[in-house]
């Protein structure tokens, strides 16, 4: 049985993942841990879905806490503190201030759950992934960022609705940066293992017209209704789920590259990884076409070059 907790559990996606991940059966407890400003508004949540678990006929421990020492035994932490981002921002318009954050909790991690897993959804995601690297001391195969695992359900979605068939159907993948810079790998996308050029052609789906889509889908949900909930949420369950149940599934999330893909290295960016209860078992080999390679080399340079910026900000 496994205990995890979840930082910044006040905010929206925090709150949605304990709520989800409540009613997973291999998770024992799930420390809902706050700034001590947020405690009773945690309590509270933690009553209400109280509630709502009675009606699945589920106990789950939720706890609330502000207190460090309550990560001790966490096999996984997932960090959501921060600023999120308001209508016509940019993620890494959040950089320094949320960097502060993720630095301090990444230190309190070490020293309280030394042998966990740090899973961050902090934006910027790939920026903060190298910022908690650096701050908990981590073997890298423990410091996880969910960014393009989102962004390739989005994708998924966007292409199965285009198609109107069932999502499971649609195999797809995006890589790079969370962010402007993200790489969707349409050259080895599939609908039924049916590689999606093959449906291009009969149809009017445009490619740059997917790519649009896609790259703006945080920003249309964040105009429309002032925050993403639901898809971010669901996506750091699939990966918490997929972690503590050790299914060794091939999920993309940002990582520390050290050379691993087309030789990038010294930057976090999305990469396909098999997931494991120990983090990233192995980092998956990538096939890209000459497009999709330079986009990634140019999220490479654009990613290193927000990190270092963040990092002489920290340094001073
Ligand atoms: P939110 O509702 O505003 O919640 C953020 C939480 O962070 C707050 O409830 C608070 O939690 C904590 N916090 C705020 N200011 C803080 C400070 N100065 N020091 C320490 N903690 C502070 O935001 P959200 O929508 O959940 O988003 C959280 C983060 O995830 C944002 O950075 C957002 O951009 C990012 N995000 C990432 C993805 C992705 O795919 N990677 C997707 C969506 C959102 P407590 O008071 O409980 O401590």
């Amino acid at each position: 049985m496994v205990k995890i907790a979840i930082m910044g559990a006040s905010g929206t996606i925090g709150k949605n993942v304990a709520f989800t991940l409540a009613e997973e059966d291999s998770i024992e407890e799930i420390i809902l841990f706050s700034r001590p400003s947020s405690y009773e508004k945690i309590m509270g949540e933690i009553l209400d879905m109280d509630d709502a678990l009675a009606a699945e006929d589920t106990d789950a421990t939720l706890t609330a806490s502000c207190d460090y020492a309550d990560l001790e035994g966490c096999s996984l932490v997932l960090i959501t503190s921060g600023i999120p981002r308001k209508e016509g921002m940019s993620r890494l318009d959040l950089a320094v201030p949320n960097a502060k954050i993720v630095q301090e909790y990444a230190e309190q991690i070490a020293k309280y759950a030394p042998d966990s897993i740090i899973l961050i959804v902090t934006n910027p995601v790939d920026v903060m992934t190298t910022i908690a690297l650096e701050a908990s001391g981590f073997d890298k195969k423990r410091v996880i960022g969910l960014g393009n695992h989102l962004d390739s359900l989005r994708l998924k979605t966007i292409i199965s609705k285009h198609f109107h068939i069932n999502s499971g159907e649609v195999h797809t993948r995006v890589i790079g940066e969370h962010g402007d810079h993200m790489v969707p790998l349409l050259s080895s996308t599939t609908i039924g293992g049916i590689p999606l050029n093959y449906f291009v052609e009969a149809t009017d789906l445009k490619i740059e017209t997917v790519i649009n889509r896609l790259k703006s889908a945080g920003s249309t949900i964040i105009s429309k209704k002032g925050a993403t909930e639901y898809g971010p949420s669901y996506a750091v369950s699939n990966l918490i789920s997929t972690i503590v149940n050790d299914s060794r599934k091939i999920l993309t999330v940002s990582t520390y590259l050290e050379g691993e893909v087309e030789g990038v290295y010294d930057v976090s960016l999305g990469v396909p990884v098999v997931l494991c209860k120990k983090g990233i078992k192995d980092i998956v080999p990538v096939k890209m076409n000459k497009f999709e390679k330079d986009n990634f080399f140019e999220a490479a340079r654009t990613v290193k070059k927000a990190t270092y910026a963040v990092q002489n900000e920290l340094d001073d």
